[in-house]
């Protein structure tokens, strides 16, 4: 199995957190989803035959995209690429994009889920964060999604900013609960630099994150999860039964996927690539057939790091057998004397040849990871 990214670099308006790539000049659409069409065509031969089981358009803004681009994409890929016949087919979305005909144009197109990005449900908190769409918008969006029939659909939520109390926070969750939400993607607001936000902070126009606000509001997604029957599959990902993302499911257990536009990250199973992050230069490359593409083979040291990363953040744990087939024995030796430490202060769990977070490690999963890295 093997996934396909496919990166829409624009957005209309630039939020203060972000650090994605994307441009708010929206004037090289058409000229973007030829590239794009074209990379994918370019390199139909990336996946080398394995049965594509999801496709996933993120970005910036994939809402943005007319209706004939997304089409060309979309016959791309199924043109070129071993596409299974259930293939998972997610759509991020901004809530100021959805329109019942809009959602009707995406459904006849494949796709078969969604990913809303509400972000917050509080006026203040869109407003601080800078998002282009209200609450009222976000609301309306989930009722046309349900109407036209998407039952398969996410919505991103952000905690601990300081525009956010612990009580709006939880009336967010409970939003997701009284619209019937099956999965969430609940994110803690991180400062990155280069941002608007990082800027802000430092000139002191605004408070800075305050990290014990954020553990707070992590334990309140936590018992929010328990109470009403999310599994907590990822840190950051909770679903109800059936409804978990796949193509993340893919990455974390390291499967391979091809990313196309600018800024998409690939692997093949050994290599790790990286597509220029500039719209303009990345629309000319592929105009003269230059190389808009990096790569660097990766270690088996560097591939066991990963897979720590990502498989400690999942409910499903990191098995140890998989670095012994990775680096040998000697290896998981060494990762368990490094996870004594967290294992002893109940931060930290080992069943078998598991290793998962508990309920107290989980909100500090980076820095367990890091402290497990070979
Ligand atoms: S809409 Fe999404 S990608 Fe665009 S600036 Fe906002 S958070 Fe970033």
């Amino acid at each position: 199995m093997a996934g396909i990214y496919i990166h829409i670099p624009f957005c209309r308006k630039a939020c203060h957190y972000c650090d994605f790539h994307f441009s708010t000049g929206l004037g090289a659409m058409e000229d973007m989803g030829l590239a794009i069409c074209k990379e994918l065509y370019q390199r139909k031969n990336f996946l080398a035959n394995t049965p594509v089981s999801t496709i996933y358009f993120g970005g910036g803004t994939p809402s943005l995209l007319p209706k004939s681009i997304l089409h060309s994409i979309l016959d791309t890929v199924n043109n070129h690429f071993l596409v299974e016949k259930n293939v998972e087919i997610s759509f991020e979305a901004n809530p100021d994009d959805i329109t019942k005909e809009r959602l009707i144009e995406w459904m006849d197109t494949g796709i078969n889920r969604l990913s809303i990005g509400i972000q917050s449900f509080q006026e203040a908190d869109l407003a601080w964060m800078n998002r282009a769409h209200t609450a009222d918008q976000s609301f309306q969006s989930i009722n046309w999604v349900n109407e036209v029939g998407f039952t398969n659909y996410s919505i991103d939520l952000i905690y601990g900013s300081p525009a956010l109390t612990d009580s709006a926070w939880e009336e967010n969750l409970a939003f997701v609960v009284q619209h019937n939400i099956k999965h969430l993607s609940a994110y803690a607001l991180t400062v990155e630099p280069r941002t608007a936000l990082a800027k802000q902070i430092q000139q002191q126009k605004i408070a800075d994150v305050d990290p014990d606000k954020q553990a707070k509001h992590f334990a309140i997604l936590c018992a929010w999860a328990n109470n009403h029957n999310y599994s907590h599959y990822e840190i950051s990902n909770l679903a109800k039964e059936g409804y978990r993302s796949n193509h993340n499911a893919n990455y974390w257990k390291g499967l391979p996927y091809l990313g196309v536009g600018p800024s998409a990250h690939s692997f093949d199973g050994k290599n790790r690539g990286w597509n220029i992050s500039n719209n303009a230069l990345y629309i000319q490359a592929l105009k003269n057939n230059q190389n808009i593409y990096e790569e660097e083979k990766l270690t088996d040291t560097q591939r066991a790091n990963e897979y720590i990363m990502t498989s400690i953040r999942t409910i499903e744990g990191l098995d140890l057998t998989h670095i012994q087939d990775l680096l040998g024995e000697a290896a998981i030796s060494m990762i368990l004397r490094s996870a004594n430490k967290a294992i002893h202060n109940g931060l930290l769990q080992k069943e078998h040849n598991i290793l998962t977070l508990t309920q107290a490690g989980k909100f500090l999963a980076d820095g367990i990871a890091a402290d497990l890295f070979l």
